[in-house]
């Protein structure tokens, strides 16, 4: 059987640490387990490579900001496979392109289209342990391109699906997914486990812990995602893992509150409200490679309306410039730009079933007086933008509203 190891940054972030996961990888290696381990960059590194970068140009082009990225976790793989080698394990090191990871050529952002194993089956067949620079692959005309912050999560669960893989194995440097951050609410408990639905929401709606898109292909390839600290004993129980289902049914159906500090918002106001305008904005908006996140538009009146949407603060600038242009164009009377705003999130599948936790949401922010500038929701999720100072206080009351400090 196959087992994915993915380290993250913190983990392998001094050669202390990165001793630390060799003797884990080697303890697992004896049991017979053929072992793919993917690693993050050490440390701030990417933060510094990226400092670097800007300060020979303040816009440096994406294809070398990406070869230079993706050298961060070329060292701490080549490092990690050199410890493991002084330990007595035969292991490897392969950078993403050499591990047979093929990307598209969206350079800072790219996706995987296919991983091809050979490489990899043939050192599991030399007995080797496979250690993998995480975040990086090859695109089409045979450059490094990378796969967005926090990447290196999506390799290890593509990798864990490519290889059919039992399990993926998050090591990160918290204890696994909490009801909230615990930096923020103390009371914050670590799940057991959690739906990978559940999961995608949360990350998606910033929860942090796990890149999106990793959570994304471990639902599309049904891999179980045991998130865990890297402290941890392995077996010993801790960690959450993410999975298809969750057995249990909760009483308490939101099982975790997200916080979104990335977000800013366009208002156009006044648009003449006819066929086309939304694909006018939108269109060039996507074509610049833009997502846009939450999109609201008001009862028009008089043939005008409000246009509201949302972006990641990477596209604010880019977005800006868009719609400036744009707003002449479509006869919007004028447009605001907004990013002092969070998205705070309930999360949990048990909320489509049973009514009223919109109504205890708005409740409970109102009676701390935080003001709701803008409301959405999924099937699974309801989003309430707030102003970024009261953020965290949402966090806190709606924790304790919806009694997730306590054990069920
Ligand atoms: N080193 C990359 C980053 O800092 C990728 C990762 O850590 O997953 O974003
Ligand atoms: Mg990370």
């Amino acid at each position: 059987m196959t087992v994915v190891q993915k380290y993250g940054g913190t983990s392998v972030g001094s050669v202390e640490r990165l001793r630390n996961v060799a003797r884990r990888v080697a303890a697992r290696a004896v049991d017979g387990e053929q072992i793919a381990v993917v690693v993050s960059a050490m440390g701030k590194t990417t933060d510094e490579l990226l400092t670097l970068a800007r300060e020979v140009n303040p816009r440096p082009p994406r294809r070398e900001t990406d070869l230079l990225m993706a050298t961060g976790e070329m060292v701490s793989s080549a490092l990690l496979a050199m410890a493991l080698v002084e330990m007595g394990c035969p292991a490897v090191a392969l950078t993403g392109a050499q591990a047979g990871v093929f990307t598209d050529n969206t350079f800072g952002r790219a996706r995987i289209r296919g991983i091809d194993t050979w490489r990899i089956e043939e050192e599991f067949a030399e007995g080797h342990v496979v250690v993998v620079a995480g975040f990086q692959g090859q695109s089409p005309q045979g450059d490094y391109a990378t796969l967005g912050r926090g990447g290196s999560d999506t390799s290890a669960v593509a990798l864990g699906a490519a290889l059919k893989a039992r399990q993926v194995e998050i090591y990160t440097d918290v204890q696994g997914i909490y009801t909230t951050d615990p930096r923020i609410e103390p009371q914050a408990r670590c799940l057991r486990d959690i739906a990978s639905e559940e999961m995608l929401e949360a990350a998606q709606q910033g929860a942090g812990v796990m890149h999106p898109r990793a959570v994304e292909l471990g639902l599309l390839y049904d891999i179980p995602i045991l998130v865990a600290s890297s402290q941890a004993e392995f077996g010993s129980g801790g960690g959450t893992l993410i999975r298809g289902k969750v057995h249990m049914e909760p009483e308490n159906r939101v099982r975790t509150i997200a916080l979104d500090r990335d977000v800013a918002s366009v208002t156009l106001r006044n648009v003449p409200d006819r066929p086309g305008i939304a694909s006018q904005l939108f269109g060039p908006l996507a074509d610049a490679g833009i997502s846009v996140d939450t999109i609201v538009q008001n009862a028009s009146e008089l043939q005008l309306t409000d246009l509201t949407f949302t972006v990641t603060k990477d596209d604010w600038e880019r977005t800006q410039e868009i719609s400036k242009s744009l707003s002449a164009e479509l006869g919007a009377a004028n447009v605001l730009f907004d990013h002092d705003l969070v998205k705070v999130s309930l999360i949990g599948t048990g909320m489509q079933s049973g009514p009223g936790y919109a109504a205890t949401m708005f409740r409970s922010l109102s009676d701390a007086g935080i003001n709701i500038e803008l409301i959405t929701t999924s099937e699974i999720r309801i989003t309430c933008l707030v102003r970024a100072d009261r953020g965290e206080e949402a966090v806190r009351a709606l924790h304790s509203a919806f009694q997730l400090d306590e054990d069920i």
